[in-house]
């Protein structure tokens, strides 16, 4: 009767360490991926020129937007101030310019 009831015991106590350790494991794998979605990810600003169609990349700088007519960048080929064509971010073929904006604008 003892031994039934011990192993049942060891059943029972082996079970919750066998949860404990699943709920510990799942806790630590969102803890990890939580920082990764957080992290600050470094958009790419790709400027055309409306003239000749040259294009060019440089990191996104705050006011940056599709269609801003960027006049401190001029094109190196016919000298007219080149255009934000769009924002990414490297890695990632979706553009995602305006979830962007909607997060910076949220974060102030
Ligand atoms: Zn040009």
């Amino acid at each position: 009767m003892i031994d039934n009831q011990l192993a049942e015991l060891l059943y029972l106590a082996f079970i919750l360490s066998t949860t404990i350790l699943l709920i510990y494991t799942t806790l630590s794998i969102l803890k990890l991926k939580k920082p990764e979605e957080e992290s600050e990810v470094t958009p790419i600003t790709l400027l055309r020129c409306s003239s000749c169609g040259y294009e060019k990349t440089r990191r996104f700088k705050e006011g940056d937007y599709v269609g801003l007519v960027d006049q401190g960048t001029m094109c190196p080929r016919c000298g007219k101030p080149m255009v934000v064509h769009a924002i990414y971010v490297e890695g990632e073929s979706e553009l995602i310019s305006m979830t962007l904006f909607k997060k910076r604008r949220r974060k102030k």
